[in-house]
């Protein structure tokens, strides 16, 4: 089973009340056993929301308040599930298709905290998770580029 990031097949649960959607990991996805994921969309914030990034070991959300605890909690929540439905499938968790770059999502790049557009070397908070338990991660752009 691949979990895969829910904004990059179509689910409008992006902070602006978009999606990400990436045709090559549609067709991932209708070829392969899959649990689609959303972490901020278990961490109680609304959608639209303001956008967040890392800024040092925080995660501030464009008008400065500080949003750590809910991408943290919805990050756990997302991992217990992921989890929870390998076990009821009876199959292992594969690996993980992430959307690059997001404070949740990102993998070996992240937005920089100048919410200026610009990347700095970091994980998102669901993204490190995953790592930490020897889960390996792509992004959308592996799969568009044909190397996975
Ligand atoms: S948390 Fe991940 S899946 Fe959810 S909108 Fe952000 S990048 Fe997409």
């Amino acid at each position: 089973m691949y979990l895969i990031s829910a904004c990059l097949l179509g689910r409008s649960c992006k902070y602006n009340g978009g999606d990400n959607y990436c045709r090559p990991v549609a067709d991932f996805a209708s070829r392969h056993s899959i649990l689609e994921v959303c972490p901020e969309g278990l961490s109680g914030l609304p959608v639209p929301r303001p956008p967040a990034e890392y800024v040092g070991e925080k995660i501030m959300d464009r008008e400065g308040k500080d949003v750590t605890g809910a991408f943290e909690r919805g990050a756990a929540l997302s991992l217990e599930r992921a989890l929870q439905e390998a076990k009821r499938r009876g199959e292992p968790v594969e690996g993980a298709i992430l959307k690059a770059n997001s404070p949740s999502c990102g993998s070996g790049q992240i937005y920089d905290g100048t919410f200026s557009g610009r990347l700095t070397a970091g994980y998102g908070c669901f993204a490190e998770l995953l790592r930490r338990r020897g889960i390996s991660i792509i992004s959308e752009k592996e799969i568009e580029n044909g190397q996975f």
